[in-house]
């Protein structure tokens, strides 16, 4: 079936957004730790907010390879940006992977309509960076369920008008590993916001705590069965948001090397007329950032790909895959301000700010060691979480 919007369709819209308003506001964005409403709400308007929503649903039906072409044009012109429309579209997958038709109408119709933003709550200050150990608890409840517990770093904090989270439950007799996941609206009662996280880089996402205090929730919040958290971490959150995080972070690489290009070309020396770009050592230095995001940009699309169509190694390539962005965007920043001199080393200038964005692709879990560790152990046919 052809889709509403082509791919290129897409591409095109996010590029017009990326263009016109998140490279423009990327500076203040970043100064200002400002969520970056204006360049959301302008892919609300371009149509974009239901990327991953299923046409039925009135979205666009895209999945893993759109999230990540999508999250690179975006990440070229602010990270911030990138990663709070990457979220939006993670929780939304999460939402859609088993929705029911009263969560298609309360969620997915509003989402693809681009009047509802959606976001990630899954970190917890007990678990780290293993998001997949949820220690908020799930308890039923006459009129559904009631949830309590800590939630950290959620990106569109307060922003969104909803919420995914994963909970165990709370009852201690229950089996290990009884998670699940249930979608909050923003104005549950019980939802107590902390201040902001400030980071040296990614500023303007809004990551913030928040405290679910008796949070009661009717019984379709419930996302697929009790107890499926584990199928929804494992098949719809990490690939999508391992794709759309690498995508983010790629784009970032890319402007930085595109920076680099451009100074290369243009500085000429004036006392010998020397240019940059015929330099052998910067040529030779040129091309192994050229390769190296090229090489990294095949792997992510090849992993996106085998995510969509369910091929034999989608795991291990979706792990390496960010984990090589993650590598790869802070060695091709950090060598392609070398390449800018002085001028990329200035304060407030955007190579600044790259350098400092790029460092949380290997915080963000699963974190850049836990992903080389699932690779092995997925080639190796062992168990990903080990024994
Ligand atoms: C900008 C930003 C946005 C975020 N947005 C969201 C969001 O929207 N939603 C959300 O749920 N979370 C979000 N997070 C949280 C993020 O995904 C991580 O969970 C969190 O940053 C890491 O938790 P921690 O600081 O407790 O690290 P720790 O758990 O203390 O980990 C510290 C280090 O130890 C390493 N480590 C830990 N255990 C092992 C192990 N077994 N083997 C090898 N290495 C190990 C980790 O890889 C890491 O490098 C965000 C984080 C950032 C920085």
């Amino acid at each position: 079936m052809v889709p509403r919007f082509t791919l290129e369709k897409v591409l095109d819209r996010a590029e017009e957004v990326a263009r016109d308003v998140a490279a423009p506001a990327a500076a203040e964005t970043d100064r200002d730790a400002r969520w970056p409403e204006a360049a959301l709400r302008a892919l609300q308007d371009a149509e974009l907010g239901g990327l991953v929503v299923p046409e039925e649903h009135g979205g666009l039906g895209h999945g893993l390879v759109a999230v990540a072409r999508v999250g690179e044009v975006l990440g070229k012109a602010c990270t911030s940006t990138a990663l709070c429309f990457g979220m939006h579209c993670v929780g939304a997958a999460v939402i859609a992977a088993k929705a029911t038709a009263e969560q298609a109408a309360a969620y997915l119709e509003p989402i693809a309509a681009g009047r509802h933003l959606t976001t990630l709550a899954l970190s917890e200050p007990g678990s780290g960076s293993h998001f997949w150990l949820p220690e908020t608890t799930l308890a039923r409840s006459p009129d559904g369920w009631v949830v309590d517990g800590r939630k950290t770093f959620v990106t569109n904090g307060g922003r969104a008008d909803s919420y995914v989270i994963s909970t165990v439950a709370a009852d201690p007799g229950a089996p290990p590993g009884e998670f699940s996941c249930l979608v909050v609206p923003a104005d549950a009662p019980g939802l107590a916001w902390g201040p902001e996280w400030r980071g040296i880089g990614m500023r303007g996402n809004s990551s913030r705590s928040v405290t679910l205090q008796e949070v009661h929730l009717p019984p379709e919040s419930l996302l697929g069965a009790e107890g499926e958290q584990m199928w929804f971490v494992f098949q719809v959150v990490a690939p999508y948001f391992l794709v759309a995080m690498a995508g983010a972070y790629l784009g970032a690489a890319q402007a930085a090397l595109d920076e680099a290009r451009l100074h290369l070309v243009e500085r000429t020396y004036t006392h010998d007329g020397s240019r940059l770009a015929a330099n052998p050592v910067l040529q030779h230095r040129f091309g192994e950032l050229w390769a190296r995001i090229e090489a990294t940009r095949q792997l992510l699309h090849w992993a996106a790909e085998q995510g969509d169509t369910g091929g034999a190694t989608a795991v291990p390539a979706l792990c390496s895959a960010k984990a090589d962005v993650a590598e790869c965007a802070t060695h091709v920043i950090n060598e392609a301000m070398t390449l800018v001199g002085g001028i990329g080393y200035r304060e407030g200038e955007a190579m600044e700010r790259r350098l400092r964005d790029a460092r949380a692709a290997h915080v963000m879990a699963p974190t850049t060691d836990i992903l080389r560790l699932w690779t092995g152990r997925a080639v190796l046919g062992e168990h990903l979480l080990g024994d």
